[in-house]
């Protein structure tokens, strides 16, 4: 067997999911604050999810955009339902990254102009497209030449924003909350001055929602801080795990891509689209946006009250948490996970939590509990 080492393997190996917890092929239980990196927002296996994905797959599975589908415009018709201002159109594609390189694509066609201003530690995606936008040396460097046209401004900053956007900029995209970089919140007031300065230029916004879709205690983050892009990028959790990524913008802008100009073999197809619907359904009838930034909140709370000199930082909102020790934390995601919890990194020094939404309280509690004996057991060493 031979899989491509592009991943630092955790040395477990999964093979069931139920709720927030998952389980080796060992049968040891994990709670789950990794989620398949922040996806399945209803859990592992939610009855409701399965269910609709089964009867699909018994109707229709795939189906070309160039075929009308009912399934795929049921799930425009509850997307639009939930989506900021009037982004009330959507290419669907696959991935996270796809829905950026329709972005990307889109504000090119629309506006005339080829220049992107991209922020310091910001993550879009691994595709030329998108990888020309993030930020991250590492990611980059091996790669280039890459798209020509971005720039990067700090995230947070701006004035520093104010100085490089100009009347031949396509767009500027950000994360509303930054999701690979650790859990990054924008500082109060700065998303509306980065609209203002759109605005101003006539560039246009793209708010990359692939991460915070459903974990702000909103749909998107863009509600949670009033201020709607001209474009919105959606992946990750928004079909419940099955993959879908959604670029969601206005007919005008999006009048702009003509016949032929943009594609996808598999994007929009039925299953996905169905598991889209069934994800929908239950976060309302569930009301999980609001139960998942409690359970969000319940955590944030907790791990602030951890007592451990090596904690620098504990951040987050909504479902979306982070803790950034002042040392490398490899060692402690280690005993984490052989104490039954497993959770992401961000760089080096940082653990984040993206718990499904549907988490229990005593979860968070063990979640916390878990936490703080491996930092203890970890940071003396
Ligand atoms: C994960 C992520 C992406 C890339 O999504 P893929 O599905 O891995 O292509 C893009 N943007 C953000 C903010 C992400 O978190």
């Amino acid at each position: 067997m031979s899989l491509a080492k592009t991943y630092g393997m955790r040395g477990i190996e999964l093979v069931r999911g139920s709720g927030a917890l998952v389980y080796d092929l060992e049968g040891n239980e994990y709670v789950d604050c990794t989620a398949g990196v922040g996806v399945v927002l209803l859990g592992h296996a939610h009855p409701e999810l399965t269910r609709a994905i089964s009867e699909q797959t018994q109707r229709l599975v795939t189906c070309y955009g160039i075929f009308d589908n009912d399934v795929r415009n049921e799930f425009a018709r509850r997307f639009e339902a939930v989506t900021p201002g009037n982004l009330n159109t959507f290419f669907l594609s696959n991935s996270g990254s796809e829905s950026v390189e329709c972005a990307l694509k889109l504000v090119r066609r629309y506006t005339g102009r080829t220049e992107v201003v991209a922020m310091s530690r910001a993550f879009h995606g691994r595709t030329l497209g998108a990888l020309s936008a993030i930020w991250k040396p590492a990611y980059r460097k091996a790669f280039e030449p890459l798209v020509p046209g971005f720039s990067h401004v700090k995230y947070g900053d701006s004035e520093g924003l104010r100085n490089v956007v100009s009347e031949s900029t396509a767009a500027v995209i950000v994360e509303p909350v930054q999701g690979e970089a650790g859990v990054v919140l924008p500082p109060e007031g700065y998303l509306q001055e980065v609209r203002e300065i759109c605005n101003e230029s006539g560039a246009l916004l793209i708010f990359d929602e692939v991460q915070s879709f459903g974990r702000t205690g909103n749909y998107f983050a863009a509600q949670t801080f009033g201020v709607t892009p001209d474009i919105a990028c959606v992946a990750k959790g928004v079909a419940g795990g099955v993959p879908m990524g959604v670029t969601a913008s206005t007919e005008e802008i999006f009048s702009a891509l003509g016949v032929g100009e943009h594609g996808s073999t598999f994007g929009g197809n039925p299953l996905s689209c169905a598991a889209g619907i069934a994800t929908l359904n239950v976060l309302q009838s569930e009301n999980l946006i609001e139960r998942g930034a409690e359970m969000g909140q319940r955590l944030l709370a907790g791990l602030r009250k951890i007592e451990n000199e090596s904690i620098r930082e504990v951040r987050g909102i909504g479902a979306m948490v982070a803790l950034e020790a002042r040392f490398p934390c490899g060692g402690a995601l280690k005993s984490c996970m052989e104490n039954g919890v497993l959770v992401l990194a961000s760089g080096r020094n940082v653990m984040r939590f993206l718990p499904p939404l549907v988490i229990s309280e005593e979860q968070v509690d063990t979640v916390i509990e878990v936490v703080r004996s491996s930092l203890n057991a970890n940071s003396t060493a």
